[in-house]
């Protein structure tokens, strides 16, 4: 979307029903409509989430079993369907035990016991165990398709709308945010929570500049093994010269693999499956069979490439992750790159830390949702900006290219010098249930 096209000026909003009540008016699981539409005019809601994403699904579910409805407004005609996996780590358990999903996710995917990481030759440099580092750490590779669709099963069957693209926001006189669509439609919203992705439209209203191309991009891809897969429960890593390479068993049929390059631009849009095969074959040509294998058994519609980016939220100099009553929820206010397999779980907690400060806020006093709404960003800040930059850093260091660096990284370093248990503290994360 261009900046152009996001209008800060709407036709002043007739006021809020009164008798509209914040909080859901009857048991979780039953259909109850949430868009109140007036006799004439636009439709109105109380809590707008923009985007059907992890962050946006999570939110709405964080929110709904704090009592709190919502409508979540998705520019896709349905949940995302293809898409791949992504790695979650215990504070992504935590939240997703916290809202009640963690079981019926965890019956459906392998649990990993650790990490390997191998040079591009195939010789072994490290082997890790991540209960022998810490006893409480749960690794997953969880399918991005059933994690979403698990979220939705919570909300009730219309708290989604779908070919709901957000074109324009701005905000009224009265300070509701104006909310227009693609089709037309207008929406005024109390609160507004942008779950909208790394392109995320209401955080560049905000004034967040765009996230920046950090100099390499990656494929993914999900293998396909009707007859079920052949990989122990770990996490492969082969770590070549400007190229790494991963793998990583999701389920018993199921491998997620995934190839980072290096990049000087994020080059031009290629969808084509067999294209992108043939590319991400290439780079890997002369390493160990596993990987060529299991790019070869990927059906097409779950490889991509995505060019790698992250937003560095610098103090004092990024805007807040909120403005009145508008507030950013994961990509959306911090994309960071995947070197630490933490955007997604970041999204989450983000998720239930900000649900239970607003619906606490709408219970005791709706004046104090702005307050609110800056306690999550102040509480989240300190969490989020070293984890993106400690992200971007270790890509940088696994993404070397000189060989004599990459030697030392793969003969001194990592064999000797690096200890899985520190690396992994940033997953340690506390959360109760909701
Ligand atoms: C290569 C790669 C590997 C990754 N691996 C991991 C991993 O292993 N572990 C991990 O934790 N994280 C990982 N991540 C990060 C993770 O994918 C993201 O952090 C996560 O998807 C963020 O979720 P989100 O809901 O904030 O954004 P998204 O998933 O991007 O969702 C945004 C939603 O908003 C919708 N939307 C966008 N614009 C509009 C609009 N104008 N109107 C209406 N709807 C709109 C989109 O259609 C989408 O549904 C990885 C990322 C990449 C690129």
């Amino acid at each position: 979307m261009s900046t152009a096209s996001l209008s800060l000026v709407f036709p002043k909003p007739s006021a809020f029903s009164q008798n509209q009540s914040w909080f859901q008016a009857r048991p979780r699981n039953k259909t109850i409509s949430t868009i109140i539409r007036a006799q004439s005019g636009p439709l109105k809601e109380d809590v707008i989430i923009v985007g059907a994403g992890i962050a946006g699904l999570a939110t709405a579910v964080s929110l709904h079993r704090l009592g709190v409805r919502s409508l979540v407004l998705e520019q896709a005609e349905s949940l995302r369907t293809g898409g791949t996996s992504l790695t979650l780590f215990k504070n992504g358990w935590r939240v997703l035990d916290a809202i009640g999903v963690g079981n019926d996710l965890r019956t459906q995917f392998t649990e990993i016991q650790g990490m390997v990481v191998k040079s591009e030759d195939g010789r072994e440099l490290r082997t890790f165990k991540f209960k022998d580092e810490d006893e409480s750490q749960e690794v997953r590779a969880v399918e991005r398709r059933i994690l979403l669709e698990t979220l939705a099963n919570q909300l009730p069957p219309d708290a989604v709308r779908f070919s709901s693209k957000l074109t324009n926001i701005g905000r009224s006189e009265n300070g509701e945010t104006v909310l227009g669509l693609v089709d037309g439609t207008q929406l005024y919203g109390k609160i507004v929570i942008g779950c909208d992705g790394i392109r995320s439209p209401i955080a560049k209203w905000m004034g967040f500049p765009d996230p920046k191309y950090v100099g390499h991009c990656a494929f993914r891809g999900l293998g396909f093994y009707p007859d079920g897969q052949p990989f122990e429960p770990k996490v492969n890593y082969v770590y070549g010269r400007g190229v790494r390479a991963g793998y990583v068993p999701v389920s018993p049929t199921k491998v997620y693999w995934f190839i980072c390059f290096n990049s000087p631009s994020p080059g031009p849009k290629v969808t084509d499956p067999s294209i992108l095969k043939k590319q991400a074959k290439e780079l890997v040509r002369h390493w160990p069979l596993d990987l060529q294998n299991i790019i070869d058994i990927t059906p097409d519609d779950t490889i991509n490439r995505t060019p790698l980016v992250d937003r560095w939220l610098w103090p004092a100099v990024s805007p807040p992750a909120s403005s009145g009553t508008v507030v950013l929820v994961g990509d959306a206010w911090h994309p960071m790159t995947p070197n630490l397999g933490q955007g997604a779980c970041c999204a989450l907690e983000d998720a239930v830390v900000l649900s239970r400060k607003l619906a606490n806020a709408i219970k005791s006093q709706p004046a104090s949702i702005e307050v609110a709404l800056n306690s999550y960003g102040t509480e989240r800040w300190p969490r989020i900006f070293p984890l993106t930059i400690r992200a971007n850093l270790v890509g940088s260091v696994l993404q070397w290219e000189n060989p004599v660096v990459c030697s030392v990284r793969n003969n001194i370093i990592i064999p000797k010098l690096v200890s899985l248990g520190p690396l992994l503290e940033h997953t340690n994360f506390d959360c109760e249930p909701l």
